[in-house]
């Protein structure tokens, strides 16, 4: 069994200085596919060492959406350029968040924008943060990003009815350990609802460590038990559920 975790920030200030630790429990615990989220220059920077030092490790890169009022401009043009020279496997977390109030909506929109259109460009497929935006989301991506092109919607915490949407056009729905805690009535239903072929899986590592863990800092090694509760909801094995996920990681990472 191996397992693929597919979205976690390791050149974190918060792992980084574990890291040697964390890949190992990571290798115990059957997780030989990790992506790294990079949300700066030097998470981005972090993350190609890591890159160079683990062959399980590959980078995603983009400023999330509650950092591009602050920096999104000054940092585009260095995710721009790692992504031209393949650097990356994938753009993002970008995205949409109106929950947090005091997050400009129009810069977010405009920053959404221009990492769709680097994706298309460089044929990577996206990674989506979308917290309480998902009408504005699927609008901006309808008009601006190819049909069918490859997208990921990360810590999924929406609806049903916002799962469909995602499901139908195609895109991965990730799941991470918010699904095993105890409130997450609604999102065990979303989890029995995906189709095992649009379904991935990850910790979003250092945070939402999962139910048994819960205010630890979470890492990779952790994930078994987010899958381990995926696989009961859906009454399939855990190797199974490994097994899908992992494919469908590669296949969209390429
Ligand atoms: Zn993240």
């Amino acid at each position: 069994m191996q397992f693929f975790d597919s979205h976690a920030h390791l050149s974190s200030d918060e792992i980084w200085p574990q890291i040697d630790e964390v890949m190992l429990r990571a290798k115990l615990s059957n997780v030989r596919r990790i992506m790294n989220i990079c949300t700066d220059v030097k998470t981005l920077n972090g993350g190609l060492l890591l890159q160079e030092k683990f062959s399980e490790i590959k980078n995603a890169g983009a400023t999330t959406p509650h950092d591009v009022e602050k920096e999104g401009e000054e940092v585009f043009p260095i995710f721009a350029e790692a992504a031209r020279n393949k650097k990356l496997a994938a753009i993002g977390e970008t995205g949409l968040d109106y929950y947090y109030k005091e997050l400009n909506v129009e810069i977010q929109k405009k920053f959404l924008i221009r990492y769709l259109h680097l994706a298309l460009e460089c044929n990577l497929p996206v990674i989506f943060h979308c917290r309480e935006a998902f009408s504005d989301l699927f609008a901006f991506t309808d008009a601006e990003y190819k049909k069918n092109a490859p997208a990921i919607l990360h810590c999924f915490t929406g609806s049903i009815e916002e799962a469909e949407k995602v499901i139908s056009r195609g895109w991965y729905l990730s799941l991470s350990g918010i699904v095993t805690f105890k409130k997450s009535e609604q999102l065990r239903d979303v989890a029995k609802m995906v189709p095992l072929n649009q379904l991935l899986i990850e910790t979003d590592t250092p945070y939402l460590a999962p139910q048994s863990k819960r205010g630890k800092q979470n890492e990779p090694a952790f994930i078994s038990e987010t899958a381990r509760t995926i696989a009961a909801i859906k009454g399939i094995s855990i190797e199974l559920l490994a097994k899908a996920t992992f494919e469908n990681a590669e296949r969209i990472f390429q």
